[in-house]
């Protein structure tokens, strides 16, 4: 992409009434624009980091079976009534112009929705188990809309929820997809904590989060030095520095942001909707569920507070927008026009800065505010040399390399 082409601009001051640096980055950098509190649209650079990560989960989960499909945004009263959620004050009601009462609700959640629609297809135990999922926004009536893309009224969401002959087959998959959550997030740069946390629907049982320790973080939860076991405050009866009930190892207590939740449901959904199936003895049975949930832009938002500098945000290749970024400086020879024309021919993503009369302090800094790996630069000075400059996001010091080797370098 030509920045030139770019109709977004980056920003040199922290936008008004944002204090959290996930927003105030992003928002500088062009990421993404604030329409209303907790409602944002992503730009084409945000939008870029977003299909990165869906992505990546669309590929841990169809690892583990789950199929994708899309539900509708919005829900009728009546799949909502049929489990008592309709007055649960979370979520945006919709009245149709001249309609007095709202007939619909924007989709907070879909299990009852795909709950009905399974209830149409499955009949015995030889349709079970199975996972479906889908990417999609949803909405939420947050009246703390605050810490960027933490917390939004409007959010992009993966749900997956699966479907089960029985309890032992559900508590397998449900470590399936722990197992897959951990991937998604090491593979999207962060080390998320597998939290143990309030309320499933069945007696006696948990839910599950995962945390990734952060100041700005909403949920405190304390965690073992040693073993990684943890709790979330709101279930623990810990203080910190207590000793570790599985290894003796020392709780620490941490402020942290969750990035991903799964949910043992038990029958209430089947129960709601008849969702039953015929068993091997041809006895008639409700199907075991859970319901596993990751914030596509929370998630964005967690790795730009986890990882930047003061001159801005630092992707992991996994989600940077673009891996490469090449600057161009009084190239009056189109000499980095000709390499970003052979870095796209050899499929290397690279945002190419080609914009005129903007100064190298100005282009140096855009750089570092979106943060892309690597940085490539091509001036006066580098082609004397036949060079590119290249440096590292992450690193200060420059090295130059020969225009002949650019492409084993992004190899
Ligand atoms: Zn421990």
């Amino acid at each position: 992409m030509r920045l030139s082409k770019l109709f977004t601009k980056t920003a040199r001051e922290n936008p008004r009434g944002e204090i959290s640096v996930n927003a105030q980055l992003l928002e500088r950098g062009g990421f993404i624009y604030k329409n209303s509190a907790g409602v944002y649209t992503f730009l084409p650079l945000g939008w870029r980091v977003i299909n990165k990560i869906a992505n990546i989960i669309r590929e841990e989960m169809n690892k583990i079976g789950g199929v994708e499909m899309l539900m509708p945004a919005l829900v009728e009263k009546k799949y909502l009534d049929a489990t008592k959620r309709w007055d649960v004050e979370i979520g945006f009601e919709v009245r149709g112009k001249g309609e007095k009462k709202a007939g619909f609700v924007l989709g907070w959640t879909h299990e009852e929705v795909l709950t009905e629609i399974a209830s149409k297809f499955i009949s015995s135990y030889k349709d079970l188990p199975f996972a479906a999922y889908q990417i999609q926004t949803k909405f939420r009536n947050e009246p703390r809309a605050k810490s960027g893309l933490l917390r939004g009224r409007e959010f992009i969401m993966k749900d997956l929820y699966s479907f089960h002959a029985s309890e032992e087959d559900f508590w397998r998959y449900y470590e399936e997809v722990k197992k897959a959550y951990l991937k998604i997030f090491h593979r999207c740069g962060l080390e998320a904590i597998y939290t143990v946390a309030a309320g499933g629907t069945f007696t006696g049982s948990n839910t599950h989060e995962f945390q990734v320790p952060a100041a700005i973080g909403e949920d405190t939860i304390f965690v073992c030095e040693k073993c990684g076991y943890a709790e979330n405050l709101e279930i623990s009866r810990f203080k910190a520095g207590d000793a570790c009930p599985k290894c003796g190892g020392e709780m620490v207590e941490k402020k942290a942001i969750e990035v991903g939740n799964i949910f043992p449901l038990g029958t209430k959904y089947s129960k709601a909707f008849g969702l039953q199936f015929v068993n091997e003895r041809g006895k008639k049975e409700y199907v075991i569920m859970g319901s596993y949930g990751i914030g596509l832009g929370r998630l964005m938002g967690a790795v730009v507070e986890v990882s930047h500098d003061e001159n801005g945000i630092i992707w992991p290749e996994s989600l940077a927008p673009f891996k490469v970024h090449l600057i161009e400086l009084d190239d009056k020879k189109g000499e980095a026009d000709n390499i970003y024309e052979r870095l796209l021919h050899n499929g290397v993503e690279v945002l190419f800065d080609d914009r005129q009369g903007k100064t190298a302090g100005e282009k140096f800094a855009d750089a570092d505010l979106i943060g892309c790996p690597i940085r490539l630069v091509i001036s006066e000075r580098t082609l004397r040399e036949k060079s590119v400059e290249t440096k590292s996001r992450r690193e200060k010091e420059v090295k130059l390399l020969p225009l002949t080797k650019v492409l084993d370098l992004l190899k």
